[in-house]
């Protein structure tokens, strides 16, 4: 190879990069994402996966056709178990996941890298320590799961499954709820020492709640996982949030108050 030849190749190498990584040329490609409109097929898509959107607000929805545009545009998504993830697949997730953080400005995943989609339940091969030291190696069968910022899983069968049975059961809703619950340390969006303080003392509250009506075989508003620990708790509370608002709005206020103030959306008015 010579000099001038591998100096040109050094020199596209680094173009390429301060192109890849240059904050400017990546504003611009999502302001360009941003004004990207869907096409009527993909609304149409849309609206059979989320109907909730043909109820809201116009500028809700036209705010989530772009952020569902950004979504698909930047975060990469993989298919696993010899899955092909289809145009559809990706705006399905993406809008669900959208919907999330329609209310607020500025957030879009950014810390979020890859989203990976199983054809059906996936296993996780786990170790435990006990106390003693002793590890055990478990298998757990799941069909959506948060690993860290960089990566959310999901199995398809499952995110097809939603609102099956009239139950509230949203899968794509409950990982990134996750992923916003993680990213925050517990409390989305809360920044205020006496708003997080509260938040913490409601989530305590109706946990106990939850748990209490679990012990004495009564039926729960939310699905009885919630009562797994608070993590959980907050990410089944926001699947019953957005699929079943007006009976969640009606079952438990004060905790539908809190998560309006949360997400900064209303579903139940919807
Ligand atoms: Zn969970």
């Amino acid at each position: 190879m010579s000099l001038a030849f591998a100096l040109a190749l050094a020199g596209g190498a680094l173009f390429i990069a301060w192109i890849v990584s240059d904050p400017v040329l990546a504003a611009r490609r999502r302001s360009r994402l941003h004004r990207r409109s869907l096409t009527d097929a993909e609304r149409r898509t849309l609206a059979d996966w989320l109907p909730v959107c043909q109820h809201m607000p116009h500028e809700l929805r036209d705010r989530l056709e772009r952020l569902t545009a950004v979504f698909i545009g930047e975060r990469q998504f993989v298919g696993c178990g010899g899955l092909e993830v289809t145009p559809e697949m990706k705006l399905a997730i993406a809008a669900q996941a959208c919907l999330l953080v329609l209310g607020r400005n500025t957030h879009v995943y950014d810390e979020l890298r890859a989203v990976l989609v199983y054809p059906s339940q996936f296993i996780v091969p786990e170790q435990w320590h006990d106390e003693h030291g002793v590890v055990t190696d478990e298998k757990r069968v799941l069909a959506g799961e948060t690993w860290d910022q960089g990566r959310i899983i999901l199995s398809w069968e499952d995110v097809g499954a939603r609102g099956d049975d009239g139950e509230a059961f949203n899968v794509v809703i409950h990982e990134f709820a996750h992923y916003l619950d993680h990213e925050s340390g517990g409390a989305p969006w809360i920044h205020d020492a006496a708003a997080r303080r509260r938040w913490d003392d409601l989530l305590e509250r109706e946990l106990a709640v939850v748990r209490d009506a679990e012990r004495r075989g009564e039926p729960t508003f939310l699905d009885p996982y919630a009562g797994e620990d608070r993590a959980e708790f907050f990410a089944v509370a926001s699947e019953a949030y957005f699929e079943e608002p007006q009976r969640f709005a009606r079952s438990m206020p004060s905790l539908y108050a809190a998560l309006r103030d949360v997400y900064r959306l209303d579903p139940a008015a919807w």
